[in-house]
């Protein structure tokens, strides 16, 4: 697989198997971890300042303060893994589940990913069927059974009261819809003062799925009414 071709890995189009043929052990550069690039790019000098990584880099790097949690510490574990030469214990699992899926990394690193390869992990977790950190299990139980992540039956009653069809969708998200009305309303507003054709979804809302995606969960994830329809919707399909 070419550079440009990771470049533009969207996570929706590889499988798996797919991914586990194209990762490779990173080139060490420690932009995402440290301050480099440290390496000379012409074997005669060190890069210049302006190729230096961002100063604050990776979350759960600054809260553990350890290579493990970066990155890199996260790609390498899971070349391991992949490459059979590691088992996939509690503590990896733990690894891999506290980076917050920022995206800084891949930012930082286009040739390797590594919040790419930390999702291509917690994927292999849940095809493994291993044990995942609460609470994880209940949200995915409430989102393939009632479409909502709380397991709530009832949205909440004031859910912006907004035409179904319409050029410009807003879709509420679980939260909103569910928990915090309010901020439904006042952004319902806003976007229609900003000139939008704003419809909405009402009742028929379902879950994105979002946390399936970044929980590695994609199979759950492509059974969400909430994704189909939001696909539907902005082919036009509903209008
Ligand atoms: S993952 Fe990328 S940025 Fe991080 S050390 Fe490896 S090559 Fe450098
Ligand atoms: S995506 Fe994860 S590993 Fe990458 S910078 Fe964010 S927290 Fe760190």
């Amino acid at each position: 697989m070419g550079y440009q071709d990771k470049c533009e890995l969207n996570q929706s189009k590889w499988t798996l198997e797919q991914f586990k043929e194209w990762q490779e052990i990173c080139l060490h550069c420690g932009a995402c971890v440290a301050h480099g690039p440290i390496i000379p790019h012409n074997n005669e000098e060190l890069p210049p300042d302006e190729w230096q990584s961002p100063e604050r880099k990776c979350p759960s790097l600054e809260y553990y303060k350890l290579k493990t949690f970066s990155g890199q510490g996260r790609l390498l574990l899971t070349a391991a893994v992949f490459r059979d030469r590691t088992e996939i214990t509690d503590d990896l699992t733990n690894i891999m589940f506290t980076c917050n899926s920022c995206g800084i990394c891949n930012e930082i690193c286009p040739p390797y990913l590594p919040m790419h390869v930390t999702l291509a992990c917690r994927e292999e977790i849940n095809e493994k069927g291993l044990p995942l950190p609460e609470p994880l299990p209940e949200l995915f139980e409430n989102m393939e059974n009632k479409h909502n992540l709380f397991g709530l039956e009832k949205r909440a009653k004031s859910v912006p009261d907004l035409p179904e069809k319409g050029t410009d969708l807003y879709f509420t998200g679980c939260y909103t819809s569910y928990l915090l009305p309010e901020i439904g309303k006042v952004n319902a507003e806003l976007l229609r003062l900003g000139g939008l054709d704003v419809s909405h979804f009402g009742t028929e809302e379902s879950c994105c799925g979002e946390v399936a995606r970044q929980a590695g969960n994609r199979k759950l994830l492509r059974r969400l009414p909430g994704t189909r329809s939001v696909r539907w919707k902005l082919q036009g399909q509903r209008e």
